[in-house]
């Protein structure tokens, strides 16, 4: 147990927290009567709470962030170095950390060329979607205004990415949305929508359907995960891909891949598109960029998306955006280091091998709990879905599974599960380790959700 934890008596903290602390995504009612969980302390893949108990954290921060684990003091001492020397100025000039980390970020990514920096993955994707509409009006005479977005993924919390958000429970109450946001249906296997041979294009076709329902015309952008996460560890079956894009291209309509999840070596490539061939026109990024270090999101594009922006005889033709906190120089500075760190330690290579060894980890207890319906992921990023009846698939209770996270983390390890997303189909279990996993942690975090499965569901 960490020294530094052992040594503080934190008991007016947890109270100052109960007393003042909204926290996100939590029902406070039970708070009432029991303490907030209160972290304050991580190294590698462990982390500490307030009373001084230990866990492993298998899902990097709660929501897949953590890419390089806690604990990093060079990241520490590279923002640190920044802020001392030039903590902030708007993103109107620029600043030596934006400039360096957005060259060594767009060798990763061939075929782009600009970075658009901001402070969330919801900020990112709203900055695509405010960039195609701008191209609607000044390049297709008020056309092509609409986004289209898959159902089950999920692209952030502000009201225009709830309306392009595919998880009903995260959007209701929150209306009215803004008009112009068209869903296509998910591309999960699993839960069959077509009795087709090849799935993945099928489902893919099902895009060119919708678009041919609305208008071609009408339609600016597809914006995608390339694996969903939070509504439920989708990979697209093969096929879908490569009729995806040569849909988008048919019809003149842009690609958007969210990588807020995947980016940043989370499927064991740099970035989740990577696996599948696609060539993006938008990609944005933001949780494992700084790995949570500081707050950073950004939004890549082409060099011609960028030069359609162009035209210094036009006051409106640029776009008209910009994000304070964009300017951080602290950002920047954590995701160059963070890249090194990715780069220099091999953790693409080991997310591959330790992601082989969980899928082979989980199908092992798929053997073992009929609860376990379908296992699937890519790299650290796995999924595994819960059903009361494998012929059926009825999916097992959300109140259920939230008891499995339960029991797993009472024997020490935190592990995540889709929740209040789609509705009932709550049912999936969630994990993305820290890169630097090691075989004995992936053991670990395999026995925890075994013996969970087993006090839950027998
Ligand atoms: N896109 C995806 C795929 C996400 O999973 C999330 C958050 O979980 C977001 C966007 C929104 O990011 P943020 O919470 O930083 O706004």
């Amino acid at each position: 147990m960490s020294a530094v934890t052992q040594s503080n008596d934190l008991r007016p903290v947890i109270e100052a927290d109960r007393a003042h602390v909204w926290h996100h995504m939590v029902q406070h009612k039970p708070l009432e009567t029991s303490d907030p969980r209160i972290i304050v302390e991580g190294k590698g893949l462990r982390v500490w709470d307030a009373t001084g108990r230990e866990f492993i954290d298998a899902v990097s921060g709660g929501v897949w962030t953590v890419n390089v684990g806690y604990g990093r003091t060079s990241i520490a001492d590279a923002v640190r170095d920044q802020l001392v020397r030039m903590n902030y100025f708007a993103q109107s000039a620029g600043s030596i950390p934006a400039a360096r980390f957005a060259e060594a970020l767009l060798r990763k990514m061939p075929g782009l060329s600009r970075v658009y920096f901001g402070n969330s993955g919801s900020e990112a994707n709203e900055k695509v979607f405010k960039m195609v509409r701008q191209i609607a009006q000044r390049h297709h005479g008020g056309r092509k205004w609409k986004i289209l977005y898959r159902d089950r993924d999920y692209h952030g919390t502000t009201i225009a990415t709830l309306a392009a958000g595919g998880q009903a429970e995260r959007a209701a109450m929150y209306g009215p949305y803004p008009e112009g946001f068209v869903m296509v249906p998910h591309c999960l296997e699993y839960r069959k929508q077509w009795d087709v041979e090849n799935y993945g294009e099928r489902a893919a076709d099902a895009i060119e359907e919708v678009i041919l329902r609305e208008g071609p015309d009408s339609i600016g952008l597809l914006c995608l995960e390339p694996i969903t996460a939070g509504g439920g560890v989708i990979v697209p079956p093969k096929g879908y891909w490569d009729r995806v894009q040569a849909i988008c291209r048919k019809y003149d309509i842009l690609l958007h891949i969210d990588e807020v999840v995947c980016g940043l070596g989370r499927t064991g490539t740099w970035f989740g598109y990577q696996n599948f061939g696609i060539k993006p026109d938008f990609v944005t990024m933001a949780k494992g960029v700084a790995s949570g270090y500081a707050a950073i999101s950004c939004t890549v594009t082409t060099e011609a998306i960028f030069d359609l922006f162009k035209d210094s005889a036009d006051p409106m033709a640029h776009f008209r955006d910009i994000s304070t906190f964009g300017g951080c120089a602290g950002g920047p500075a954590a995701a160059l280091e963070n890249l090194r760190i990715i780069e220099d330690e091999g953790l693409l290579e080991n997310c591959l091998a330790m992601g082989a060894r969980l899928e082979s980890n989980f199908l092992a207890l798929q053997e073992k709990h009929a609860v376990i319906g379908d296992v699937r992921g890519v790299g650290l990023f796995r999924g595994m879905e819960l059903v009361v009846d494998r012929a059926t698939k009825e999916p097992v209770s959300e109140k259920s599974i939230g008891q499995v996270v339960a029991e797993a983390a009472k024997r020490g390890v935190i592990i995540g599960a889709s929740n209040r997303s789609v509705p009932g189909l709550n049912n999936v279990i969630c994990l993305a380790p820290a890169l630097v996993a090691t075989a004995a942690d992936i053991d670990a975090i395999t026995d925890a959700i075994d013996q969970a499965l087993s006090v839950v569901y027998g």
